[in-house]
């Protein structure tokens, strides 16, 4: 599509101080969540700007969902444990 106004990095900090961006530009959470290479990294995302901003839920459910490999949300109607594949 050609818009890139928003995306994502891995980030980590070196020494507590100085955060530092993997420098990629990753269209979704799931790329640069696998770009983490130091213990501690994380992901933000970047607006047009180049400025960080905060996750908004849905992408915080994302990032969780791929760093615990399962869907955690918050707000979700379905119990944990139970299938929802078949709801009809
Ligand atoms: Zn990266």
């Amino acid at each position: 599509m050609g818009r890139a106004k928003k995306y994502y990095e891995a980030v980590f900090t070196d020494s507590g101080t100085c955060m530092i961006g993997c420098g990629h530009k990753h269209q979704n959470i799931t790329t640069a969540t696998a770009c983490i290479s130091q213990p501690g990294g994380y992901v933000v995302s970047v607006n047009r700007w180049g400025k960080f901003r905060q996750f908004n839920d849905e992408e915080e459910a994302e990032f969780q969902r791929v760093i615990f490999g399962h869907d955690k949300r918050r707000d979700s109607k379905v119990p944990l444990g139970l299938p929802h594949a078949k709801n009809i």
